[in-house]
């Protein structure tokens, strides 16, 4: 999905960028919509979302589905953001049965290999633990620096 998240910073976080309604000011992810599913509004536009949100939901796989090379078993969640966006994706960062529904999350960039033989890997986002400086940062962002 190119476009989908930010380039990682130094601490390789990274913000998803989705869309924003301009009539209600709902946002979704992945920003494909063509209208708003809270208010019908057909004028989204793209917008950066928060990172930091809560898990709702997760399953842990054992099977690699087609295409996927990286460690199994892995965790998949649901992920409300503070912003409201939901999103659906790995949860990374600790092992997969130890996931807790309502876990304070933020996003991340991270590596998956690209083949089976590994010899190249594809950057992807996901949810790890937020960190106190995730928290601390959450706090200093104004909505409108958000929306950016
Ligand atoms: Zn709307």
């Amino acid at each position: 999905m190119p476009g989908a998240f930010t380039p990682p910073g130094e601490r390789n976080d990274t913000h998803l960028v989705g869309q924003r309604c301009s009539k209600c000011g709902a946002r979704f992810f992945p920003g494909a919509r063509a209208s708003c599913i809270a208010c019908y509004s057909p004028d989204l536009e793209p917008a950066q979302l928060t990172r930091l949100g809560k898990v709702d939901a997760f399953t842990v796989a054992r099977q690699a589905p087609r295409g996927y090379h990286g460690p199994v078993p892995f965790a998949v969640g649901s992920v409300v953001l503070d912003d409201g966006a939901s999103v659906i994706c790995q949860l990374i960062g600790k092992e997969p049965e130890a996931w807790q529904c309502g876990e304070r999350v933020a996003s991340y960039a991270f590596l998956l290999p690209r083949d089976a033989e590994k010899r190249s890997e594809v950057l992807c986002y996901g949810f790890a633990p937020a960190t106190p400086e995730d928290l601390a940062e959450a706090e200093q962002s104004s909505p409108a620096r958000i929306e950016s």
